[in-house]
């Protein structure tokens, strides 16, 4: 799958949001440029549209529930 399409506008495509620059690079990499089909961000606008924890992580999928009970 190509680049995702929110890359211009995704908190954490954006900004250094995350644990280290290394583990950022490798999470931006594979979600963001080569397969955002189990990016958790991406998930979760279905559930919160553009209202993603800014700290959220592609990789955060156990709070996909935390933000479903929220709503
Ligand atoms: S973190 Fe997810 S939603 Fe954001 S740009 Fe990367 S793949 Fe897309």
């Amino acid at each position: 799958m190509p680049e995702c399409a929110y890359t211009s506008i995704c908190d954490f495509f954006v900004s250094e949001v995350g644990y280290s620059p290394e583990l950022n690079h490798n999470m931006k990499q594979h979600f963001c440029l080569e397969d955002n089909t189990h990016c958790a961000r991406l998930l979760a606008m279905d559930i919160v549209g553009e209202n993603i924890p800014v700290d959220m992580l592609p990789t955060d999928t156990e709070r996909l529930t935390e933000l479903d009970a929220s709503m």
